[in-house]
């Protein structure tokens, strides 16, 4: 059984001995065998994995629990920059005053809330991934149209920008029965 020595050691530097942080053998793995030997290290050795999996989940990085060494080594290795793109929706879910029909509107609970349950706008506050709140447009998004997949989906466009997403409805929403946009409630 090894503990966790057998990664604190390692191939020693010439320089006098100190403890070699995690950090460090990831800064000094610079080659693909490095990292294909280092990963396999990983997948042998469960506390230099929970370690490597500590030091992701630091950084913000989200892994599923079971990732195998070489991506969790990829993961920690990315660069801080990379390590900033979430694919996967950010959880927001907030009290707001309706920028169009002035409703207020409280938390939706799961599903979040990300448009007005009454007049089903939206506004422009997200760019590439729902919560990321990058998008620096701040318009109303209008319903242009209503899909079941079999669920309902709204369809938006924003008023200032014309960007275009599908959301969820929300159980809350006061869809229109006629899946027309211009039977939605409040002022056009
Ligand atoms: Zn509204
Ligand atoms: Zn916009």
């Amino acid at each position: 059984m090894r503990g966790r020595d057998a990664w604190g050691g390692g191939a020693a530097p010439a320089t006098p001995p100190k403890p070699v942080t995690l950090d460090a053998r990831l800064a000094a793995l610079r080659t693909r065998g490095a990292i294909k030997d280092f990963a396999e290290e990983v997948d042998r050795d469960e506390a230099l994995r929970a370690a490597l999996l500590a030091l992701v989940a630091a950084r913000g990085i989200d892994v599923e629990p079971d990732i195998g060494g070489k991506r969790l080594v990829r993961a920690a290795l990315a660069r801080a920059g990379d390590a900033q793109v979430r694919k996967n929706p950010i959880h927001r879910d907030e009290a707001f005053t309706c920028a169009h029909c002035g409703a207020a509107v409280a938390p939706g609970g799961a599903p979040v809330r990300d448009h007005c349950p009454i007049c089903l706008r939206g506004r422009h506050v997200d760019d590439m991934v729902p919560g990321d709140r990058a998008a620096g447009c701040g318009a109303v998004l209008d319903p242009i149209a209503f899909e079941r997949r079999p669920e309902i989906v709204i369809r938006y466009q924003c008023r200032q920008c014309a960007h275009t997403f599908v959301v969820r409805a929300h159980p809350d929403d006061r869809v229109p029965p006629s899946l027309d946009p211009r039977d939605v409630q409040g002022p056009a």
